[in-house]
């Protein structure tokens, strides 16, 4: 771990496998308290160097970082592709977007500022001459899920920074070592504390951090159930959560289906399903039901399993046998239920086929709830009004996905999806770094996206000089 500059140790360690060949890659510490509590003063501590470098510099130390890292983007890809087992091309594209989240927040730590307020316009507010100032939160703690490990956790330490706020990162349990690589690098270029790293399970150092009164803002992504722990364990602290997704893709009559069907291969078996803003549940109308599906069988069975380090492989495996096991019980569970696999649906070891599934019913299991794994399981609809009320009929409102040639449909599924974000004839698997990211219902609260979470990592402070 790195608390205060220094790498630290604790007895116990947990082991980091590839989930291809289950191969050790490394080991990491299961922090004591006590080292929890060092990193909180060593962060606490490091605050006031902080905020006191200017904004120039802030800035131009980012954009360092996002060097350093662009040298190393090579090795940073292949370690994220053993630790996760994604497809390693798939790594490379979180590199770029890490690279350019950083790009990002260097650009916005030179535009965080206030505005002046006319006090004038209120009772009594005449003669007064007011402004805000966006003030950093203190120290914040930043925890995230396996499955971006990298670029998520530098959508937090990132614009943290960027508004001079320390940083603990908590990263996952089953894939840190990217993340602790890369705090490696923020640590040469910051003074010691700004950064530090703290691992062990979030259920008992992500436990204790989120409870410190001595921590300001708890940033996390991760599972709906952590993030209600996590809500009543903060206190009064300001807090973001990114949650998970059940993400629908809906098709209508009149749409380009050959632009659907790559919507799906895109959006549902990417980084083997593991995504927030997946497609997850494919509502398509009766009259294009039937070549919709025939062409999106034809397509997935073009996806290549295999070796997540071969840049031919398109589908790696699960981040373990574990959660293999747990999508082929919700596979099973549907088939049992009247569902009829149409290609894939077969596990080995940390590995699921890519899987289209017929005959999926809205209150199915599979699509009640979030299944993190490469399924597209298609739920046929009448007409445009039952689109929309399957898609809204989970908890979940992260993002999605309509295509349609129709204006009035167009407008009538963004306007009634309750989600953060509605694309228009691209599916909800699509993200650019700078856009306000977050989703609606149990998905979440607070935004991501460096400004939105500048926003988010400041507080606003009036100043009002009385001039009368
Ligand atoms: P998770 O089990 O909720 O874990 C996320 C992080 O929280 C891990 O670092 C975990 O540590 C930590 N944690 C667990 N219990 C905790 C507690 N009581 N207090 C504090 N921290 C705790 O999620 P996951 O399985 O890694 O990730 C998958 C989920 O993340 C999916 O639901 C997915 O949709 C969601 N996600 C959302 C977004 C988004 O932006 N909306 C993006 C990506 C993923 P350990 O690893 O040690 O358990």
């Amino acid at each position: 771990m790195l608390i205060n500059g220094e790498h630290v140790s604790d007895m116990d360690e947990i082991e980091v496998k590839n989930p291809y060949n289950g191969e050790v890659i490394d080991t990491v510490p299961i922090s004591h308290l006590n080292n929890v509590d060092k990193a909180i003063k060593a962060a606490n501590n490091a605050k006031k160097e902080l905020q006191e470098m200017s904004a120039f510099k802030v800035s131009n130390k980012l954009y360092n970082v996002c060097e350093k890292l662009k040298e190393h983007r090579e090795e940073f890809a292949e370690l994220l592709t053993k630790e996760v087992g994604k497809p390693i091309n798939e790594s490379y594209v979180e590199l770029d977007r890490s690279i350019e989240t950083l790009k990002l927040a260097a650009e916005e730590a030179k535009r965080i500022y206030g505005e002046s307020v006319p006090l004038s316009a209120g009772l009594n507010g005449k003669g007064f001459f007011a402004f805000t100032q966006k003030v950093p939160l203190g120290v914040v703690v930043a925890i995230t899920p396996f499955n971006y490990p990298l670029n998520l956790t530098i959508h937090k330490i990132a614009p943290a920074i960027a508004c001079k706020n320390t940083v603990i990162i908590k990263p996952p349990t089953d894939a840190p070592l990217t993340v602790m690589k890369f705090a490696e690098i923020v640590n040469e270029e910051f003074p010691d504390g700004v950064i530090n790293t703290i691992t062990g399970y979030g259920s008992e150092v992500g436990d204790a951090l989120v409870a410190s009164d001595k921590v300001n803002k708890i940033s996390f992504t991760g599972s709906v159930m952590t993030g209600f722990l996590i809500s009543n364990r903060a206190g009064m602290k300001k807090v973001t959560l990114e949650l998970g997704g059940n993400d629908p893709l809906i098709v209508l009559d009149d749409a380009d289906v050959d632009a659907a069907v790559k919507g799906v291969i895109n959006g549902a078996y990417l980084n083997a399903g593991q995504v927030c803003m997946g497609v997850k549940r494919i509502i398509v109308q009766e009259g294009i039901y039937d070549e919709f599906k025939d062409k999106l069988v034809k397509e997935t069975s073009k996806i290549k399993q295999g070796n997540p380090l071969d840049k031919n492989t398109t589908l790696g495996t699960l981040i373990s046998e574990k959660a293999a096991i747990h999508v082929e019980e919700a596979v099973n569970n549907a088939v049992d239920n009247g569902a009829e696999i149409l290609i894939g649906g077969k596990r080995d070891g940390a590995f699921f086929e890519a899987t289209v599934i017929d005959k999926i019913t809205h209150d199915m299991d599979l699509v009640v709830r979030e299944t993190f794994g490469p399924i597209a399981p298609l739920i046929k609809v009448n007409n445009v009004d039952e689109a929309i009320d399957v898609a809204n009929s989970t908890e979940y409102g992260l993002q999605a996905g309509v295509f349609t040639q129709n204006y009035k449909n167009a407008l009538r599924c963004a306007n009634e999806i309750e989600a953060g974000t509605v694309f228009v004839n691209k599916q909800s698997t699509f993200r650019t770094d700078n856009m306000p990211f977050g989703g609606f219902k149990n998905s979440g609260c607070g935004k991501e996206g460096i400004k939105y979470a500048v926003d988010e990592m400041t507080k606003t402070k009036l100043i009002g000089l009385n001039l009368r």
